[in-house]
């Protein structure tokens, strides 16, 4: 458990809120002229980092309200909130080494994206 401080709200405790995913996925300006692949790479490949992530959060649980987040997904500490439609702050951090010095990119969908398109 953790704290998120609600631009709306304030300070609450994490289980208010419900993570919405990576932020900033853009949507394609031709969806009609992509590759069922691509389409695919945008609706589901997600880069799960362990590290320095940039998310989208509502507050599900109070003002129902969405905004970004800029957190560390291995020790939960939120280096930066900011609302929706704002530009990606620059954030200056070290992302932590793996136990076993596996890449901060996990095993999961981005990986296998990654592995596709070599
Ligand atoms: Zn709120």
């Amino acid at each position: 458990m953790f704290l998120i401080n609600c631009p709306h709200c304030g300070e609450r405790d994490q289980s208010e809120f419900n993570c919405g995913g990576e932020a900033h996925i853009v949507r394609p300006k031709n969806p009609l002229n992509l590759t069922d692949d691509q389409w695919a790479d945008y609706l589901f490949m997600r880069k799960n980092i362990k590290g320095i992530q940039f998310e989208r959060w509502n507050h599900s649980n109070g003002c129902r309200r969405w905004f970004n987040v800029v957190r560390n997904t291995a020790t939960d500490e939120i280096l930066k909130i900011y609302n929706i439609g704002e530009k990606a702050p620059q954030i200056e951090g070290n992302n932590p080494k793996t136990p076993s010095g596996e890449p901060i990119i996990g095993s999961g969908n981005y990986s296998t994206s990654f592995e596709k398109k070599q």
